[in-house]
């Protein structure tokens, strides 16, 4: 509705308002703030009229849940400039501020919080694809960390490289626009792209030792190993939040951690983080995580383990040990709060059998053996198995060129081919490299430990999409689009954790470690990324089988005191930026 000032009033609570939801009831209810400033009233006798507009934002009556781990408060924040400039107690907003504001969101009934930091995300080039980046805005996050898991678009060393960032549907950029001369270009490109979210960035591990010595299964050369610490350094100039590795990936997988760590101490003097996709999940995972800490150590530099679970019957029911493991190094983790992993079927072989080669490995029955063994059972030391503990039928193909498998587990396919799972597993590879799936290898009560400790970050491990276009049809996990509310919906319901804690692993937790200064709290002069959501009804509804669902129960999102995204509507503003670690 529309104040009699001109102001915008979005009513809140709905079920107390309009039956069918506060969007078809208040939809297209007056200007948009800033790109369209509200009408005066222009009668010298109106007292309003002759009232400048001290608040962009006025959100009134809000059960404020400020990032901070305090227990929730009643207040009304004003947001001026981008910042939040007022936070009033006990929602008592009667005086001139409410009035003065160009919008105000009734949000009665309603927690606002910080707007959510996702420090594990692959939205790399998403927003060159598609800028409003609505899987991720429509969960509450106003901030991703790209770059993760050892992969980054700069630097990038082929073409086949540059297309597997690319969404791969009609409309996205050809593969020579994502190349970039430099880590600086790159989140150029980005700004320049206006997202709907801020992007902070690593630089990662794999693209860089691609870059300085391809493929190559061997420890690099002095001079190859100079280069690569120079193109950290440059990154990390180019205002880089730290660095990342993927060491289950090629070529990530084929680096000593003596290498990491040189790389590591680049990131280090810069005062950057080391994230890490570490080399086992499951059998190996107490191990990885100690490589993790050992390179923290000798390069000085905090470390972060990336989405931790315990992968396999070898490691379900230890959550609560990996956690305290992590802990007493002082080191942290984030976690996507799902049973299932996602990734690209490859990452299911030995660092030995790259799968350009699996062809020619193939001719050696020999070879065939031990690839196989390799799979199913895992090399001691040094290839954690994928399957062994889990099984082929809790390998599900996401995606792969013959679509027709797509959705089936691989136990499933290889009945239909009358062969054994692995080489129906093996067969789909050699036909399509780029084959994605989700192995359904964590224990539920191991989602739930790993959650309910509060130090413990929430992350999507997602890359942004739509439902809506090309990327629809694109199989995602669920995670792409329910991370945030599920944790704040389920997870806090049944009392896995509380609310505040939800939050603010969500906020100041992440917004500390990696470095992302004034975000994360709601508390005076920090940036107005906020988030307003129903603490009763919020909820993720994307399954494994429909994916491209948005979640319920939030309500608005603000980046930087701009209205990014509210109930009811369709638009989505574009108000994010690049955030590059200060040095
Ligand atoms: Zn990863």
């Amino acid at each position: 509705m529309v104040d009699s000032d001109g102001t915008t009033t979005i009513i809140g609570p709905c079920a107390t308002t309009c039956p069918d939801g506060l969007a078809r009831q208040c939809r297209d209810v007056g200007p948009s703030h800033r790109s369209e400033p509200p009408p005066r009233d222009p009668s010298p006798s109106s007292t309003i009229a002759t009232m400048e507009l001290v608040f962009d934002l006025w959100i009134r009556s809000a059960t404020v849940v400020d990032g901070s781990g305090a227990e929730p408060r009643r207040a009304s924040v004003g947001v001026r400039n981008g910042r939040i400039d007022v936070i009033e107690p006990d929602g008592d907003d009667r005086g001139p501020s409410s009035s003065s504001a160009a919008i105000t969101l009734d949000a009665t009934g309603m927690v606002l919080a910080p707007g959510f930091i996702d420090v594990h995300n692959h939205s790399d080039v998403a927003p060159l694809i598609e800028p409003t980046m609505p899987s991720t805005i429509r969960q509450g996050v106003t901030t991703v960390v790209v770059g993760n898991c050892g992969m980054s678009p700069f630097p990038a060393s082929s073409a086949a490289e540059l297309a597997s960032w690319g969404g791969g549907t009609d409309g996205d950029p050809p593969a020579e626009e994502l190349a970039f001369d430099s880590f600086g270009a790159y989140l150029e490109r980005i700004a320049t792209a206006r997202p709907t979210v801020h992007v902070a960035a690593l630089i990662g591990h794999g693209s860089v030792r691609e870059l300085a010595m391809g493929q190559e299964r061997r420890a690099p050369t002095p001079v190859e190993l100079e280069t690569m610490r120079g193109i950290v350094a440059e990154a990390m100039d180019a205002g880089a939040v730290g660095l990342s590795t993927g060491l289950i990936y090629a070529p990530g997988m084929y680096a000593s951690t003596g290498e990491i760590v040189a790389l590591a101490e680049e990131a280090a003097s810069a005062g950057g983080i080391y994230a890490s996709h570490i080399r086992g999940e499951g059998a190996h995972v107490f191990r990885a995580v100690d490589e993790a800490i050992e390179i923290g150590h000798r390069a000085n530099i905090p470390v972060h383990i990336s989405h931790l679970k315990c992968e396999s019957s070898h490691a379900w029911g230890r959550a609560e040990e990996l956690v305290a493991r992590v802990h007493s190094a002082g080191a942290t983790g984030d976690q996507y709060p799902y049973a299932a992993w996602s990734s690209v079927l490859r990452s299911l072989l030995p660092p030995w059998a790259p799968v350009g080669e699996l062809r020619s490995l193939l001719t050696d029955p020999a070879m065939e053996r031990r690839l196989v063994a390799a799979i199913e059972q895992g090399e001691d030391e040094e290839f954690q198995s994928s399957v062994d503990g889990v099984g082929w039928e809790r390998i599900v193909i996401e995606g792969t060129a013959d679509r027709s498998n797509d959705g089936l587990d691989v136990a499933a396919i290889a009945r239909r081919r009358g062969i054994e799972p692995v080489e129906a597993c093996l067969e789909l590879l050699i036909a399509d490299p780029e084959t994605t799936c989700t192995g359904h290898a964590m224990h539920e009560d191991d989602v739930r430990a790993i959650r309910a400790d509060p130090e413990i970050m929430v992350a999507s491990d997602g890359v942004a999409t739509s439902p809506r276009g090309g990327e629809a049809a694109t199989p995602v996990h669920p995670r792409t689009y329910g991370t945030f509310p599920r944790v704040l919906g389920p997870f806090v319901r049944d009392g896995t954790l509380t609310l505040q804690a939800a939050v603010r692993a969500m906020t100041s937790l992440p917004a500390d470690r990696f470095g992302l200064s004034g975000r994360g709290r709601i508390s005076g002069g920090a940036w107005a990324d906020l988030v307003l959501f129903d603490p009763a009804v919020i909820t993720d509804r994307a399954t494994y089988q429909q994916p491209h669902a948005f979640p319920d129960g939030i309500e608005a999102v603000v980046v930087e005191g701009d209205l990014a995204w509210r109930r009811g509507t369709d638009t989505i503003e574009r108000s994010g930026r690049v955030l590059r670690r200060r040095g």
